[in-house]
């Protein structure tokens, strides 16, 4: 019985990434999100619903709209399949430890949190943009949340955010908003809140580190060049997503490296 609950953790994960797919896409054209069927981006055409599950039918019609031939980006497939693994992996990292498939409200909460992670993520990657509601109420609703259900205590989640969110005011006033913007501030809050103080701080380092080595790489390949602008939110998430699963492995392994 327990791989059909997770084959329909999957597939409710891959339908939660198409759902992502097109409510990046209508935020960004101001359409509303209930506003039902999925259009192609270019010829505005309706996409039939067999034309519309996730990661098969971008392979069935091999890329291409089937009406207008247009390509259709990459981001579809890869976000479906990302939705579709990292929910599957989530429950089975909670159900690691109690051995029975059956949601929790962790499994529930770390749905919800990736959810948005990855809104920020696509967002920022697309647009170089992080919105207030993708950050600032979902961090003030998880706050209650933890609270209640004591998932954290409110001085680590407090102490998190304030470190999260300071950080960044402190660059934003320093550099009077050259080099961060007001988005950064309430995306370090809302990890400050996901991750608890200290592993916030283990989230800004793998963000730095990787934003780092990734842009000394792009400039040897000259893809880039030191003036580029870099979605550091995309780096933020990244390092939010690896602290919130393994964030005292990291930090254990961090400090036999130093000691
Ligand atoms: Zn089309």
């Amino acid at each position: 019985m327990e791989y059909i609950f997770y084959i329909l953790v999957f597939i409710f994960g891959l339908s939660i990434g198409s759902f992502m797919n097109s409510w990046v896409w209508r935020t960004r054209e101001n359409l509303g999100i209930s506003k039902a069927r999925s259009i192609c981006p270019n010829c505005r055409t309706q996409i039939a619903w067999h034309d519309n599950v996730p990661v098969l039918s971008f392979v069935f019609l091999k890329g291409v709209c089937r009406k207008c031939a247009s390509k259709i980006s990459y981001q579809y497939p890869l976000v479906e399949a990302w939705c579709g693994l990292a929910f599957l992996f989530t429950a089975l990292y909670h159900n690691s430890v109690i051995t029975l498939p059956q949601l929790s409200g962790e499994i529930v909460r770390d749905w919800i949190i990736l959810t948005f992670l990855t809104f920020v993520f696509l967002y920022d990657l697309k647009y170089g943009e992080i919105l207030n509601f993708s950050t600032l109420l979902p961090g003030i609703i998880l706050f209650f949340f933890s609270l209640g259900l004591g998932w954290k205590s409110w001085d680590s989640m407090l102490l998190g955010a304030a470190f999260g969110a300071g950080f960044f005011l402190l660059l934003f006033l320093f550099s009077k908003g050259a080099w961060i913007g007001g988005g950064d501030v309430r995306l370090g809050f809302f990890m400050g809140i996901i991750l608890g103080w200290p592993n916030v701080l283990i989230a800004f380092f793998i963000a730095y580190l990787t934003g780092a080595v990734l842009s000394l790489i792009l400039i040897g390949l000259k893809k880039k060049t030191m003036k580029s602008q870099t979605a550091f939110g995309t780096y933020l998430v990244f390092g939010t997503i690896l602290a919130m699963f393994w964030g005292q492995q990291i930090l254990d392994w961090y400090i036999g490296l130093i000691t």
